[in-house]
């Protein structure tokens, strides 16, 4: 058997840091990363045949279960059919058709390969669409890494932003400006400067990226008024809360319409998907329609739009929310307890099936609050989890995630897991 450190060191030899994206090498949280070779359920299997139960969940997609049977089944068939064809195909209609009537802000929509395409297709169709440049976005709100999104605040609250890595030329950083989530103070304040130049916001409705953070009373509302009053774009990045915690994403349950939206991650059912709608009058200016230019050779791919039909006819009728509901609920309800026992400082945000341990004892609003909780105490308990079989993700930053399949002596167990790690510490 080869073990996962030696599949990590192997794979340090060949691929940079050893990972084809960076969280998955346990930098923040110490230690070496295991290697999965099969998942199944709730539950992962790693090289080293130990069986995690697994809350990560793919960073967000696997709500039906990893290797669910009927996604598995509906991409068997496509495949009989072929992997690709560069060619307009039926799924598309299918996909579009149920993507279009889950999410009623959508009219129309625009299938891509990730999350990343999406966001950054949304941010140069609103360009376009308004003919302005500047984008606003919110610190601690991740919107995958293209140019105009990979960029954090500046000094001032009113300066533009700096690239929040190399190879960010300054000049994109200087169309981006970052603020703080939930100050809509500070948004009124750049629309008061500069409000014709703006083209858009974009916002994780439900930052899930930075742990999770609910917007403040009135804030979600506030932003959307504010694009209306001024001609700007509103968009929801809902990649990851998109057929999360609703079949609508936070958009339904908040009541707030966004003018478009980026979806990703359950859409594809566990293949590589993404996806960008809204209205029609402004979707409508993307090629070969209108004159913002996007493109993709795999895009509309018969077996990811299988996959994420089959995923998301799984969540049409409402009731697997209500199952996930009552998961997340016995999930904070477990932790808690173990808290109020333990006496440790700690939050325990959750909606539906997403939720996140923050070992601080204030609520957090904005980045700077979960920045400022406990970090050493989080990667204790992480790595005491894992110890006892359940993996969490390997980052205070970041949500977790329950899946239907985790319905069964999974949540039990976990929820004792989640209590001795907090016990022992
Ligand atoms: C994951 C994520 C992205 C990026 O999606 P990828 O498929 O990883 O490119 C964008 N926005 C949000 C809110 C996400 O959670």
């Amino acid at each position: 058997m080869t073990t996962s450190s030696e599949l990590f060191e192997r794979a340090k030899e060949l691929i940079p840091g050893g990972v084809n994206s960076p969280v998955r090498a346990f930098r923040s949280v110490g230690g070496t990363p295991f290697f999965t070779k099969r998942a199944n359920g709730a539950t992962l299997t790693t090289a080293d045949d130990r069986e995690l139960i697994d809350f990560v969940c793919t960073w967000g997609p696997a709500i039906h279960g990893h290797n669910n049977e009927i996604i598995r089944e509906a991409v068997a068939k496509a495949l009989d059919s072929g992997t690709s064809f560069g060619t307009p195909n039926p799924y598309e209609i299918t996909m579009a058709e149920l993507i279009i009537e889950m999410v009623p802000s959508i009219e129309k929509v625009r299938m891509v390969n990730s999350g990343t395409e999406a966001t950054m297709t949304a941010i140069r169709l609103a360009r376009g669409y308004t003919q302005r440049n500047k984008i606003i976005k919110f610190e601690g709100c991740y919107h995958g890494h293209a140019d105009s999104l990979l960029i954090k605040a500046g000094s001032g609250a009113l300066t533009f932003g700096n690239p929040d890595s190399a190879g960010v030329p300054e000049g994109f950083a200087r169309e981006t400006i970052v603020l703080p989530f939930n100050d809509l103070g500070a948004v009124q304040d750049v629309f008061d400067t500069c409000g014709d130049d703006i083209a858009g916001i974009i916002l994780e409705p439900y930052p899930a990226n930075v742990g999770l953070i609910f917007p403040k009373d009135g804030y979600l509302q506030g932003l959307r008024d504010l694009c209306s009053k001024n001609g700007s774009v509103l968009i929801f990045d809902e990649v990851m809360t998109g057929f999360r915690v609703s079949a609508g994403g936070v958009q339904t349950k908040e009541g707030i319409t966004p003018d478009l939206t980026t979806l990703g991650k359950i859409i594809g059912g566990g293949l590589p998907v993404g996806a960008l709608g809204g209205k029609a009058e402004i979707m409508d200016h993307l090629a070969p329609e209108g004159p913002v230019y996007q493109a993709g050779t795999l895009s509309g791919n018969p077996l990811a739009m299988a996959a994420g039909i089959a995923a998301l006819e799984l969540l049409k009728d409402g009731t697997a929310y209500d199952r996930l509901d009552h998961l997340g609920v016995q999930v904070r309800e477990a932790i808690q307890s173990a808290v109020n026992e333990t006496g440790i400082p700690a939050q325990i945000p959750q909606v539906g099936s997403m939720f996140c341990l923050y070992f601080t004892d204030t609520p957090v609003k904005d980045l700077e609050d979960a920045s400022n909780t406990d970090t050493e105490r989080f990667n204790s308990y992480f790595h005491k989890c894992l110890d006892l079989g359940v993996y969490i993700p390997p980052s205070k930053y970041e949500g977790n995630f329950i899946s239907t399949a985790h319905e069964n002596a999974s949540i039990a167990r976990a929820c004792e897991v989640f209590a001795e790690a907090l016990r022992s510490m």
